[in-house]
């Protein structure tokens, strides 16, 4: 399709929840176009999945984006890598597939009404999936097909044996309504590629006839007629474009949707006036509410190889290779995270609190414009991480300035509540606890990071600040409510006041599930689709 002419929906942004939604609404019969800022996914790295590492700073696929400098991370400037490419951050990720709590899901339908909770939310998953556990609660059939390696690393084995030894159950399944216990994950791969949003469901979108997609397509801002949105002004090829459509849905992500919206004149007041944009609509959420997961690794010298041995020489990388090519498995065709699952840092907590993640490799050098997963440490390394999973801690997108070619700020505030450090604070005790068991720990050299040195609750404390991050998950700055009051849009994902604007993906998030992303963000845009169609 040209995108010149009319379209019944224009969706801003290829990513987990624009894709979702394309696919969908073009299965419907509805005439869509599709504005991506970013290029194909036709990438060598993009495809193999332990490319992640050559994607984490690769401006050609991902916006880099800086957060502020952050008090709760002793003054750290986070790095925040987002996709930008066909398939938005689902392209880069770590392609670890967890759909996250029934209780998560509860609270998003105590936020939004019934259509959001867990019982809407996992029928929409049944329709997503093509899972392999089996499981009454599972999708089977469904557009995504979840084919990772279920154990891509011997070492995964010791580790579960450990987790076991100090209490924490082993599951053959993380994404039951409740997941709890240790295992591994399933991952968006298919055939030793990743599956991302663009390769699930937008290239089936383009194939009905129904989709015209540009990309390289930056949405400047929306265009407004008579107080309601007709369409966006995009760049493209060096020129300024429009498009029109009767109703725009902004698949941003949680950075970019609000800035957009801001852009347009659609945010807090008075944060508009200072960057001299005209007020359309004065929206003190958009942009409020920014939550974010935070987590680090500890990281261990063992006494046996890890991926490390086999993947830092020349020819363990050649060999690597050439196995991913010719069966799609290997190191190269399996996640980062080995292993992992969610745990409670004290038993009386009414769900699990923390996520746990195992990674059979080390990379405490780190190299300039990469991480270095394809090449790690010269010796036999290995990292256990964790991250909460209901910090109380928010902060902000704010408008840095009314060029849109600008990045935003983003405040985090990560660790600002007392619970969010009390919590962390338990959690990485779980980390040596499991480490020091049997028959792990016969295993173990020295812990490398934090070090033994740090044993204090302060200095653990202080390590965390300064050694923890961002695992990507920023979501809730459009965020989705049934009153007007501290959200953006409604139920129906329309944002409020405003005629013929919809946003739909993590931004909208109620609240952060228990879990990575990109699932709740595929759901957003499956249960978008339902609301425009309906
Ligand atoms: C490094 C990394 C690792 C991660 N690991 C995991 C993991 O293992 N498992 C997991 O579940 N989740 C993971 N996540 C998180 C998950 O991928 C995201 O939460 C999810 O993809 C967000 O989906 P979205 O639809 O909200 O936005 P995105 O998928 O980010 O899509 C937004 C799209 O909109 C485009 N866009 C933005 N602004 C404009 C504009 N103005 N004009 C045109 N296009 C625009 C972007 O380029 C992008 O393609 C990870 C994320 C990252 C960055």
């Amino acid at each position: 399709l040209q995108v010149d002419g009319d379209f019944d929906v224009l969706i801003v942004g290829a990513g987990s929840a624009g894709c979702v939604l394309a696919w969908r609404l073009a299965r419907a019969g509805r005439r869509v176009a599709v504005l991506e800022a970013g290029g194909t996914d036709r990438r060598l790295f993009v495809q193999m999945p332990l490319g992640y590492g050559k994607l984490y700073h690769d401006p050609a696929v991902n916006w880099c984006y800086r957060a502020e400098p952050d008090p709760g991370l002793d003054g750290a400037a986070d790095y925040w890598p987002r996709g930008r490419v066909l398939g938005g951050s689902s392209a880069i990720n770590a392609m670890v597939w967890c759909r996250g709590h029934r209780a998560d899901y509860d609270d998003w339908g105590a936020a939004a009404g019934p259509g959001w909770g867990w019982e809407a939310a996992l029928a929409a998953y049944q329709q997503i999936e093509d899972a392999e556990p089996p499981g009454a609660h599972r999708g089977r059939g469904g557009p995504l097909r979840l084919r990772g390696p279920r154990v891509s690393h011997p070492l995964v084995h010791p580790f579960l044996a450990a987790c076991e030894a100090v209490g924490l159950p082993r599951t053959g399944d993380l994404n039951t309504a409740e997941p709890e216990g240790i295992g591994t994950f399933e991952l968006t791969v298919a055939g030793g590629r990743r599956n991302s949003a663009a390769r699930a469901f937008l290239r089936p979108a383009l194939a009905t006839g129904r989709v015209a997609l540009r990309t390289k397509a930056l949405v400047l801002r929306l265009l407004h007629e008579e107080g309601r949105v007709i369409g966006a002004v995009y760049q493209w090829q060096g020129a300024a474009h429009q498009i029109r459509a009767a109703e725009t849905v902004l698949a941003g992500g949680a950075i970019n949707s609000p800035q957009l919206l801001m852009l347009s004149g659609f945010g807090p007041g008075a944060m508009l006036q200072a960057q001299g944009v005209p007020v359309r609509r004065d929206l003190g959420a958009v942009g409020a509410n920014l939550s974010d997961h935070q987590g680090l690794n500890y990281t261990w010298r063992m006494r046996v190889p890890t991926m490390n041995d086999r993947l830092r020489p020349w020819w363990g990388k050649a060999l690597a290779g050439a196995q991913w090519l010719a069966t799609g498995g290997g190191p190269l065709g399996a996640s980062i995270n080995h292993g992992g699952g969610f745990f409670r840092t004290d038993p009386g907590r009414a769900r699990p609190n923390m996520q746990l993640y195992f990674q059979a490799f080390s990379t405490l050098i780190p190299r300039d414009g990469e991480r270095p997963v394809l090449t790690p440490d010269p010796f036999p390394g290995l990292s256990i991480g964790l991250s909460n999973c209901r910090p109380t801690s928010t902060g902000r997108i704010a408008l840095a300035s009314p060029d849109p070619m600008a990045a935003p700020r983003i405040e985090m505030r990560a660790f600002a509540t007392e619970a969010d450090v009390d919590e962390m604070l338990a959690a990485v005790k779980w980390l040596r606890r499991i480490a020091g068991a049997a028959p792990f720990a016969a295993l173990v050299a020295e812990e490398l990071r934090p070090g033994p040195a740090v044993a204090s609750d302060e200095d653990l404390i202080l390590d965390f600040r300064r050694r923890s991050g961002t695992v990507y998950h920023p979501s809730g700055t459009c965020r989705m409510g049934r009153g007007h009051e501290g959200s953006v849009v409604g139920p129906d994902l329309r944002v409020h006041g405003v005629g013929g604007l919809r946003v739909c993906d993590a931004s909208v998030f109620p609240n952060l599930i228990a879990g990575n992303t990109n699932a709740p963000a595929m759901l957003v845009g499956w249960l978008g689709a339902d609301r425009m169609l309906s």
